[in-house]
Parts: structure tokens; sequence; C-alpha cells
């Protein structure tokens, strides 16, 4: 008699793979409502958590890759549905049909080959800090900087990274690069349900982080903040993890960074989803911004919980979404009508989504995008 292999259904299959929840949806329609695809195009979010419940694959399946997981909708869905869960399962059992957009696919060849979603040379991951003359270990108590590989492989980005590192070292903190064989956080490997791929990666790090001696890992980005927090702990990876907005916080609250030099511009800062909404990180960032003198901070109308997705989570940000189909050009047209004169972030993906977007609505004269560490660096320098 052959081996009986067990027929899953789609419930059940979403059920394997974390996406349990779905069927607290009771079918309400605040996520679709709330969902930023509905500013730029229609994406009925409802729609496709019901079809996921009756069983059936989604009409379109283009549809499961749209979610830049937010969190916009799981924070204001009154049956608290893990609605990201759900499409990060959907996305592992479409991608099994090998249904992944061809730009994701290129993401996860260049990740399981490079270590990176960028197709950037391994050897070349910690050039963006060859000015900095960082050591490559260091203390039990010191900190590893990790840079977010849009840093390590955007000329533009890395700017950021610089910054990130000059500042911390002003304020006396002792910290070394993360070695040169780490791969990527895995972050976005993760949203696009690569189960498999996403441990592997993560395993890779702890067995990396663990050689070089790290318990205490500072990071650029908040993705890999997230992963390092969330995720890492199932490998054994635990560390003390602070976001730089966090550790650059405290050296302002304590005197050990005291910025002088006055910058007169007007500036607003764009809430990143992973350090805002998924990890509730938002007075910290305000307080750098205020702690330079000369500066006025502008909201947005959309700020903090209410924030506006950059659309670089998720795997979007290697979607290339048309141009008017970006809510980074939504973004930075609040930014404009605000009057800034800065767009500041703290995440190397909203930094890339918003310098591409200033681009396309033709506004590089009016408005600058920069990350906090560049505006304190430039009133410390
Ligand atoms: S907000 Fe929650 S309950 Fe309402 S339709 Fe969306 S997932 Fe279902
Ligand atoms: S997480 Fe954000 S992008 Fe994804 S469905 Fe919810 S609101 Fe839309």
């Amino acid at each position: 008699m052959p081996d009986l292999v067990p027929f899953l259904e789609v419930p059940d299959l979403l059920v394997e793979t974390g996406g349990d929840g779905l069927n607290l949806c009771f079918g309400c329609g605040t996520c679709t409502g709330l969902c930023p695809w509905n500013l730029v195009r229609s994406f009925n979010v409802r729609l496709l958590i019901r079809t996921a419940q009756l069983g059936l694959e989604p009409e379109d399946t283009a549809d499961v890759w749209r979610c830049a997981t937010c969190g916009y909708c799981v924070a204001n869905c009154p049956r608290e549905v893990p609605i990201i869960d759900v499409m990060r399962s959907m996305r592992a059992m479409t991608g099994e049909s090998g249904s992944h957009p061809q730009t994701i696919r290129a993401m996860l060849a260049s990740q399981g080959q490079n270590g990176n979603p960028w197709a950037g040379e391994a050897e070349a991951r910690n050039g963006w800090a060859c000015e900095l003359e960082m050591p490559e270990s260091g203390q039990a108590d010191d900190w590893m900087f990790y840079a977010c590989c849009t840093q390590c492989y955007d000329p533009e980005t890395r700017r950021s990274a610089v910054a990130q590192v000059r500042v911390l070292r002003a304020g006396g903190v002792k910290m070394w690069i993360s070695p040169l064989e780490s791969v990527c956080c895995g972050c976005s490997v993760r949203e696009t349900g690569s189960v498999e791929l996403t441990e592997r990666m993560g395993r890779s790090n702890v067995d990396r982080f663990k050689k070089s001696g790290a318990r205490r890992i500072l990071t650029a980005s908040p993705h890999c903040y997230n992963a390092f927090i969330k995720d890492y702990p199932a490998w054994g990876g635990e560390y003390e993890v602070r976001h730089y907005t966090q550790v650059m916080h405290e050296l302002l609250q304590s005197g050990q960074l005291v910025p002088k030099r006055e910058v007169k511009r007007t500036v607003t800062y764009h809430d990143p989803c992973y350090l805002g909404r998924h990890n509730g990180i938002y007075d910290e960032p305000r307080a750098c911004i205020r702690a330079v003198p000369g500066v006025e901070l502008v909201e947005m109308p959309r700020n903090r919980e209410e924030s506006l997705c950059c659309q670089g989570g998720g795997g979007q940000i290697f979607m290339d979404a048309p141009a008017d189909e970006r809510f980074a050009k939504l973004r930075v047209q609040e930014a404009l009508d605000a009057g800034a004169e800065v767009l500041l972030t703290a995440c190397p993906y909203c930094n890339s989504m918003f310098r591409d977007s200033i681009k396309i609505l033709d506004a590089e004269d009016r408005l600058k995008v920069m990350d906090i560490a560049e505006l304190v660096w430039e009133s410390l320098a």
C-alpha cells in the first residue's frame, strides 16, 4: 500500500505556516478602509482574508504580494486578526507554486548567494565603514554595530550609517563593526514567507555573532532591530538590542552629547513603521531632533501611530511600484505641504524610498531626505 500523503486544505496550510487567527475575522472591512494601498489603487484586504477563510487561492495572486507589513490594519482590527501573519502565510503558499514576483525571486536568489538582497559582493559588506577604522572585536560590554544591507550597498544611504557611528562615538559609545561574514538580518526574506531561508540566515548570523563575542547589538535599521529582538531568540541569539536613536537619546539626556551648532532648518519626521507601530518608539527620535539648536520640527498630519507607510517594508522596496502607486510620493507631498525643508527618518528603507519619490516629484531643490544622525552630526561636527 503506498504511503498516504495528507492533502492539506488552504486553511490548514495557513495554520501550518503561522497564519492561524484568520478565522477571527468577521468581515468588518476596517483593514481595507485603512490600508494605504487604497490611497493609490484598489486593494481589498478583507476579501483576501475571506478568500483564505473559504480555502481558496486569491484570484489575483499579485494581491498577496502587495502588503507592506506596515501594521496599520493590525493595530486597528477590532478582532485582533494577525493580518500580516496571514499575508505571510499566503505568500508562502503561492510561493510554493512558483508565483513569486520576478524582483522578489531575484532578491531571494541574492540573499541565498550573497547574503544580502542587493546582489552586492559579500566581501564588500563592510566597505561603507572604510573611513571610520572600526575595530572588528571589542570588550564584552561594548556594542556590535550592525548596519543595514541597504546602507552597505547603496552609496547614498551609506552616509546615514557613517553619521550614526560618528555621533555615537562622539558620545563615548564603544563599538565594533559586525563581522564581514554576517549576512542580512533576514527581515525581507521572512516577509516573503520563505521560512527555511530566513532561519538559515538567522542561524548563520547567530553563529558569527557568537564568534565575535557580541552580547549587545546596536542597529541602524528598525527592521534589523525587529528581527533581532523577535526572531533571533528562537535560534539561540539572545542579545541586548537597541536602535541607534534610543542610545543617541540616552547620550543627549545624560549630557554626553551636546549639539552646539545652530542648524536653522524646518524639518519633519517620518515614523518608520518598524520603529513606531511595530515597536512603539515614537518619542526618542523626536527628542533627538529637538536637541539640535535652531531646528524647527513640524509634524505632518499623519504621525506617530497614524503614520503613513513609506511602502518599503514587506519586500515592497524590491517591487519597484509604478510612480503613481507609491505611498512614499504621497508622504513626500505631505512633508512639502507641512513646510519642511528636510524630511527626517531613522530607517534606511524609508530613506531610499523617499529619495526616489522626491526625484519623481522633481522636488530635489525643495526637500532633502536625511537620517536623524546626519542632522545631529551637522550640529556636532
Ligand atoms: S479589520 Fe479585522 S475583522 Fe475587520 S475585516 Fe479586517 S481582518 Fe477582518
Ligand atoms: S499591513 Fe499595511 S499594507 Fe499590509 S494590508 Fe495592513 S494596512 Fe495594508
